[in-house]
């Protein structure tokens, strides 16, 4: 038998009945069907506070929207962050009626000219990727007749330990090489664009808090150097993010008490060239990953050579990430309940797999659960990020979800 992810903190220790946001799951499911992804805005909320709390005052708080772009939590979102982060057009469009433009920030490799434009029109800050990238923003701009807001992401030569996803020290498709930086800032201010500062990003999924106030205090190091290099202030800094969330057993959480006092320390004896800078932090599984659940029934229980199924209604069509396909090398399991027997004694060895014809369909494998049937409800948490929308969704054309925000009014 194989261990169980860690339930979150705002789900574990009940008893009998899930209830997520006031509600019991059955009662999600019986108004919504099954599958659904349920998400408590409760949590998202408490997350934002424990991040007020910890940061030093001052240090802004963006929400990356590709984490979970679901138009009502990104709504109810807002207005407790300070900026958006999105990696589209699409997304930005969607969160326009949310942010002002001056709030939002667009990166990402591969931005087409009518996406530079939209971006130019609206007043987003568009981190660029790449010179010519910077050159095709800055003749789009000239053409509209608009100075576009530029920042350059930056390449770091540093790595996030530990990251899950690295993005940093290397050959990158992500950021302009930093040695090739401070030229690059020198021809966008020359050119009459806006300078918006710099975009370092150098990891996700990271939960050694070590590593991430190390590479937080190397990322404004190194933002003083191309700054010092370049020859001008930059207005922004923003330091990426990379906080991650527990998934696995054995996983623990990031101390972001611990981080925020390390950040003031390093903040308070920062280069004279940063003096006037601002700072931001972009989040985004930190933010909403713990908040969402994902519902659904189970269909079928069968045995098979001497192994139990489950067979539910969902499946890694929605939740691509618990069937350890999306970003992970060795499969592990999600933490995983059955929704009407939080708590009980866990007797019965099962494996919980998905609806679809093909065996990367199992949500959770040769687990202990307590007994389910045909009709129970499994939750499967963590499902606030990279859920449905990184999901396979139209493979094998079953319908979509639904989603529901809770507790956000
Ligand atoms: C995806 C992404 C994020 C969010 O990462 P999380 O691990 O969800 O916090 C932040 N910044 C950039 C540039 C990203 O591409």
């Amino acid at each position: 038998m194989k261990p169980i992810g860690p339930i979150p903190p705002a789900f574990a220790g009940q008893h009998g009945a899930l209830a997520i946001a006031g509600r019991t799951a059955d009662e999600w499911v019986a108004a919504h069907g099954s599958p659904v992804f349920v998400y408590d805005f409760g949590v998202v909320r408490a997350q934002v506070e424990r991040f007020r709390a910890a940061m030093p005052a001052g240090v802004r708080l963006h929400y990356a929207v590709k984490a979970n772009p679901y138009a009502p939590l990104v709504r109810a979102t807002a207005p407790l962050v300070d900026g958006l982060d999105v990696a589209s057009a699409g997304e930005m469009a969607a969160v326009l009626d949310s942010k002002p433009g001056s709030a939002i920030s667009f990166a990402g490799p591969g931005k087409r000219d009518d996406e530079l434009e939209a971006a130019i029109c609206a007043g987003v800050t568009l981190n660029v990727e790449s010179e010519g990238e910077a050159r095709r923003a800055i003749a789009i701009g000239e053409r509209a007749g608009v100075a576009p807001r530029l920042a350059v992401r930056v390449n770091p030569d540093l790595e996030l330990r530990g990251s899950g996803m690295k993005m940093g020290g290397r050959a990158s498709p992500f950021g302009v090489d930093a040695e090739r930086v401070p030229a690059l800032v020198r021809a966008i201010i020359a050119s009459g664009a806006e300078w918006r500062g710099f975009h370092i990003f150098a990891g996700s999924q990271a939960l050694d808090t070590d590593a991430l106030i190390e590479t937080q205090a190397a990322t404004v190091a190194l933002a003083a150097r191309l700054a010092v290099e370049s020859g001008h202030a930059p207005p922004m800094i923003n330091l990426g993010g990379g906080f991650g969330i527990p998934h696995f057993a054995g996983d623990r959480a990031v101390e972001v008490a611990r981080i925020g006092a390390a950040l003031t320390r390093t903040l308070a004896t920062r280069d004279a060239m940063l003096a006037d800078a601002t700072f931001a932090i972009e989040l985004g599984r930190w933010l909403v990953g713990e908040a969402g659940v994902y519902l659904t029934r189970v269909v079928d229980r069968k045995e098979s050579r001497g192994e139990t199924f489950l067979v539910v209604d969902g499946g890694l069509h929605h939740q691509l990430a618990a069937s350890g396909n999306f970003g992970t090398v060795v499969r592990r399991n999600y933490p995983v309940a059955i929704a009407g027997r939080m708590g009980e004694a866990a007797d019965d060895a099962v494996s919980v797999v998905g609806c679809l014809c093909t065996p990367l369909d199992r949500l959770a494998d040769r687990v202990v659960l307590p007994r389910a049937d045909v009709g129970d409800v499994v939750a499967i948490f963590i499902a606030g990020a990279y859920g449905l929308t990184a999901s396979p969704s139209a493979f094998l054309g079953h319908p979509m979800p639904a989603q529901v925000l809770a507790g956000a009014s």
